[in-house]
């Protein structure tokens, strides 16, 4: 059996930028707290999408629960955010003791459906806020989006963990909502080994989330609080591997293009093989290259048949409103997002993977028909 070929996995440069920066923080013993590398690195990141600020943070779970924080989304308030995503989008609602309220996707885009959005609006018109994903890298319907949130006067979050270097129209995702975050998780096509963002261009808000993300500590010599706290910073260490990664996006996301292009020469073709959408305002990260089926070849028999060769697939994410936790909220849609799970598979993406693991793939899967 051949070597395992992973789904995405940490991609350190091969210049070693990373341990540069990180060696520089053990130098001078700027381990912990904060410290050069972090507040660079949200310079640097907020230089990279053309946002105005930026809080690095232990997580982009962190960030978006102090995105709904920062929106003043509290206990009881509704809050609209897309099934078909990880489950990290929608627990920071449950943190804030608010309600979500799940909005299925399209095929144009696989991610938020405008209409239904739009039926949502008029069904919850007391909503707080809005969470949109770019899922797999893939931009959301934005200037639909944008404006149903401008017209109801509704705070926008984007949760663009999957989507860093994806531009929709030119314009980079996570800057066209109110409040955008990134993820820096072992999988991502960056990684910091854990780790996120917020970004915004409200500049006080961000330094109002990094006053939270430190405990709410008050400026006075003794330890005084008058607000809820977290301990949710990003360390020195941390942020060093981030400045090294965020010198090799563009390589990455040259790579997740490449081999998502393959894919789709080698197996386009195939009875019942349907890619994701490549939309022309859209400038895709490609984070994972996926693919739906019909009846010919199950997800089940593609994934089976790949990890008997050592090789690792997915499904696409388990809509939010089949999820046991989370059922029990309002769903508005049809069966989009259903179909995208029963019928997707999520190809190993890895920026590491060489020709010869991509020819491995695509003849094991050609070998399914
Ligand atoms: C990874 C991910 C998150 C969470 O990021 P963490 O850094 O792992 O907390 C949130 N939303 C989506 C869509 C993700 O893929």
């Amino acid at each position: 059996m051949g070597d395992r070929i992973f789904l995405s996995s940490p991609h350190m440069s091969d210049e070693g930028y990373e341990m540069e920066y990180v060696k520089e923080a053990f130098d001078t013993n700027w381990i912990a707290p904060l410290g050069e590398n972090v507040n660079e690195f949200e310079n640097e990141l907020t230089t990279k999408v053309g946002s105005n600020a930026a809080a690095a943070l232990s997580s982009g779970t962190a960030a978006i629960h102090l995105a709904l924080r920062a929106a003043g989304v509290g206990e009881g308030d509704i809050v609209f955010c897309p099934t078909l995503t990880f489950s990290a989008t929608a627990n920071p609602i449950i943190y804030q003791n608010a309600i979500p309220v799940f909005i299925d996707s399209d095929y144009i885009t696989w991610n938020m459906c405008p209409k239904a959005l739009e039926e949502a609006f008029k069904k919850y018109p007391e909503v707080k806020a809005v969470i949109v994903v770019h899922l797999y890298g893939l931009s959301a319907d934005m200037d639909k989006i944008v404006e149903l949130c401008k017209k109801h006067d509704v705070i926008l979050i984007e949760d663009a963990a999957e989507s860093l270097g994806t531009y929709y129209k030119g314009k980079h995702t996570g800057t066209f909502g109110d409040y955008g975050i990134f993820s820096f998780n072992g999988n991502k096509i960056i990684t910091t080994s854990g780790g996120g963002m917020l970004v915004s261009d409200n500049e006080e808000r961000i330094d109002k989330a990094r006053f939270w993300a430190t405990q709410s500590r008050d400026t006075a010599r003794h330890y005084q609080h008058s607000e809820l706290g977290f301990n949710y910073r990003m360390s020195n260490v941390v942020a060093g591997i981030g400045r090294g990664q965020l010198k090799v996006l563009d390589q990455r996301v040259k790579k997740k293009r490449y081999i998502f292009e393959c894919y789709k020469r080698e197996l386009g073709g195939l009875n019942g093989v349907q890619f994701m959408p490549s939309n022309k305002w859209d400038e895709s990260n490609y984070w994972l290259s996926c693919l739906t089926l019909s009846e010919e070849v199950r997800p089940l028999d593609m994934m089976k048949a790949l990890e008997n060769e050592n090789i690792e697939a997915r499904p696409i994410w388990k809509p939010m409103h089949m999820q046991p936790f989370f059922e029990k909220y309002d769903f508005v849609g049809t069966d989009v997002s259903e179909k995208l799970f029963e019928n997707g598979v999520c190809l190993p993406s890895d920026t590491k993977m060489t020709e010869g693991d991509l020819k491995r793939v695509v003849e094991i899967i050609k070998g399914l028909w």
